[in-house]
């Protein structure tokens, strides 16, 4: 029987044989990688524990696991550990195999989930904290579905690779296509016909694997992509009340980066109602005033207190200790943000972006929340928009659409960030027009950072002009902007006047 020679009878009889091998590894391959796929974000997530022991110890074990074969891991699983007095357990090849491969593989899966997740723009983060997301739904609904179909390709490439690393399994007896090709190869001194069913086996199986991968990419990245343009405004009408007790208060605020002093002593009431627009030198810390309020950044010392709450620190055995999540959480959440990009879910269209966080943070009614955002929609000029995606609108369209989706969620502060100064010019009214419509019609709380001088002495109650770290002046729109005599806000406001 045996020969030296290709003999295409020998292929004929060696192919039943080797082919009864495919199903186990085929199902090798999908087991091992379904098991890489989950156990990979069991990686990303032990690396984003914020203590660096842990951190140091993770790495350094993804690391050895890593840089260790394959074939190692393999024996030792399937061979050593048995043998360890106390913890050893006796696996099945495949269950080995499985441990095997698919722990080696699920670290780089988990690196390729962390360069996703890293993909993922820093506004987003920013974005579902101020539409008060749990952390879980943060995941699930902003930052995975973002941060995964970039990866796809990637994952599907590393599908192929395990593929053609299962064979490794016959060494510890899986009965895989490289077993019994060896098997028969073994009987009949014939190793050639069936190596090379192997190959070809491998290859038609890899191949249109790498096509349907390439598919699935284009398929990912066609779904935003037209420009659109369009107008047409509503109002609606509600009266607005005032009370006396204010709803924040900040006392004695201090923010340091590292070295650099950025706020020094910040004492502000905010009042319900009341709308208040800080203006200021660029740097001189305007952000930072709004951002620690809406939990964006920690202040290095002093009390910001929401509705009577302290919102950086908590009672906890009857002493005030730094604030946990939670509670972070629970007193943010009458409060909303507009941020200079926008931040919009780019994976959701313009309804979904506004009705998703009223759903799935306030657990409001789906029905109600529709109607609402619709409303809301129409109310910022856009309810023929409602099915498009964020990339079909222009800026001025994005940015209002951001204000119908912190509007739904019915804050009682609302805080702007230079909403318009991402914009190019000519879009910069119709977003001015739809903040003095709630500024004229809401009884919610505002404060807006602008540069837009006018705009803020027209709606504004309140100006404070934040300079060094303080609030160097403040009084009514008509005292800060106009009389005045404090020097550098007259110069501050010369250098815009000129504009
Ligand atoms: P403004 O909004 O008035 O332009 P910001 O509040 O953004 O000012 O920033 C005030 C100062 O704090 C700036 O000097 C800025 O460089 C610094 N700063 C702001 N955020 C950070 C940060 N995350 N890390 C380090 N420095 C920062
Ligand atoms: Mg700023």
């Amino acid at each position: 029987m045996s020969s030296t020679y290709w003999s295409w009878e020998t292929f004929f009889e060696a192919l039943p044989i080797v082919l009864q091998g495919l199903g186990w590894t085929v199902g090798l391959t999908i087991t091992c990688y379904l098991f890489a796929l989950i156990f990979g974000f069991v990686w990303t997530f032990l690396r984003r524990v914020p203590n660096r022991t842990f951190h140091w110890v993770v790495t350094w074990v993804m690391e050895f696991i890593r840089s260790t074969p394959p074939l190692v891991q393999l024996f030792f699983i399937y061979y050593a550990w048995p043998m360890i007095p106390g913890i050893g357990v006796t696996l099945s090849p495949f269950a080995s195999g499985v441990l095997g491969l698919g722990i080696h593989f699920s670290t780089y899966i988990g690196e390729i989930y962390r360069s996703g997740i890293e993909g993922v723009d820093k506004g987003q983060w920013e974005a579902s904290r101020a539409l008060n997301y749990s952390t879980l739904d943060k995941w699930r609904k902003i930052i995975l579905p973002q941060a995964l179909p970039p990866t796809i390709p990637m994952l599907g490439n590393y599908f192929i690779i395990m593929f053609k690393e299962v064979p490794l399994t016959s060494t510890i007896g899986v009965s895989g296509i490289l077993l019994m090709a060896n098997t028969y190869g073994a009987q009949n001194w014939a190793y050639l016909e069936p190596l090379t069913i192997v190959g070809m086996i491998f290859l038609v199986l890899s191949y249109p694997s790498a096509i349907l991968i390439k598919k699935l990419e284009v398929k990912m990245n066609t779904r935003f992509d037209k420009k659109v343009k369009s107008d047409g405004r509503k109002r609606e009408k509600r009266s607005s009340d005032v009370m006396s007790e204010p709803i924040v208060k900040y006392r004695d605020v201090h923010k340091s980066f590292g070295d650099t002093k950025v706020l020094k002593g910040i004492n502000l009431d905010i009042h319900p109602a009341e709308k208040i627009a800080v203006i200021g030198p660029s740097g001189s810390g305007k952000t930072t005033i709004i951002r620690m309020l809406m939990t964006l950044e920690e202040p290095t010392s002093g009390d910001i207190i929401v509705d009577g709450t302290n919102l950086w620190k908590m009672e906890k055995n009857d002493k005030m200790v730094k604030a946990n999540e939670k509670h972070l959480r629970e007193v943010r959440g009458d409060i909303g943000m507009v941020f200079q990009h926008f931040n919009l879910f780019p994976h959701m269209t313009i309804l979904e972006n506004c009705m998703s966080a009223p759903i799935h943070v306030k657990k409001e009614n789906k029905n109600e929340v529709r109607e609402r955002a619709i409303q809301m929609l129409e109310r910022v000029g856009l309810g023929d928009k409602l099915e498009n995606y964020p990339s079909q609108l222009s800026g001025g369209q994005k940015q209002r659409v951001a204000m119908a989706r912190a509007l739904v969620m019915r804050p009682k502060i609302m805080l702007f960030d230079e909403v318009t100064s991402a914009l190019d010019p000519e879009l910069v009214g119709e977003v001015l027009e739809v903040i003095r419509d709630i500024a004229k019609n809401d009884d919610m709380a505002m404060v807006l950072v602008t540069h837009e001088m006018d705009f803020a002495l027209d709606i504004a109650d309140k100006v404070l002009f934040l300079d060094e770290g303080v609030i160097a002046e403040q009084g009514t729109a008509s005292e800060v902007i106009e009389h005045s005599s404090n020097e550098r806000l007259q110069s501050f406001l010369h250098r815009f006047r000129k504009v």
